[in-house]
């Protein structure tokens, strides 16, 4: 298995790339979906974020109000952190299950917007950043996902500089285009970098059993 972390500050591009590898054949897995995963109801984490937050950040069908919790946290890096000490092991356990249960032929691609901040980048094969201006990406959650401004720079403020992620690549993909030049560096990646070492790998694999 070829393992690929694809990280980049809030609104960098993630996404958009992690769709181009999945449709080259990888696996995602999405942080983010796992971080939600972990604070639906039933699960210990949400409990323990109500016993800290308290009853105002959930919902009445019991659910979290994440912009409710996202209001309190980010302006307030000691509550992130309390937040992040609850949800950071449940995460870390269901990522590395998915990990394992990869098929090992696979290119497995880990969507991680916390891949710097947390030290996991060393784990994989290739790291790729992706990388935009500040206030492009500002423009552009505010325009397209609707995020208020004020918000979007107090996660920016808590997120890795983009010089400590760029630090920590082994490819950076230049987001301050159009998303169609995204796309072709995606592909020029998979082609180039990607898929001949896989082939190198499952190949490797191959000739050991
Ligand atoms: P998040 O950190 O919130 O998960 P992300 O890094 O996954 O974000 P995307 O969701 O891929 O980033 O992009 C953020 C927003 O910017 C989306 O609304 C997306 O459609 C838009 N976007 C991404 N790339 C471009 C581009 N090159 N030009 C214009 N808009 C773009």
């Amino acid at each position: 298995m070829l393992r690929v972390g694809v990280t980049g500050g809030i609104g960098s591009g993630k996404s958009t790339v992690s769709h181009r590898l999945r449709e080259h054949g990888a696996v995602v897995v999405d942080a983010d979906q796992v971080a939600r995963d972990v604070v639906e109801p039933g699960q210990p984490a949400l409990a323990r974020i109500r016993e800290h937050f308290g009853d105002a950040v959930i919902r009445e069908d019991g659910s979290l109000d994440r912009p409710g919790l996202a209001a309190l946290v980010f302006p307030d890096p000691a509550q992130l952190r309390v937040l992040e000490a609850i949800t950071g092991p449940a995460i870390a356990e269901r990522v590395a299950g998915l990990r394992s249960s990869a098929p090992r032929a696979s290119v497995t691609v880990f969507d991680m917007p916390l891949l710097v901040e947390r030290g996991l980048w060393v784990r994989e094969h290739l790291v790729v950043v992706v990388d935009a201006e500040v206030e492009t990406r500002i423009r552009r959650l505010v325009e397209q996902r609707g995020l208020d401004e004020t918000d979007a720079r107090h996660r920016i403020a808590a997120q890795a500089s983009d010089e400590q992620r760029r630090a920590a690549a082994d490819v950076v993909l230049d987001n301050n285009g159009s998303p169609e030049d995204l796309v072709a560096a995606v592909d020029h990646l998979w082609d180039t970098r990607i898929a001949p070492w896989n082939d190198n790998l499952v190949r490797g694999e191959r000739s050991r059993r």
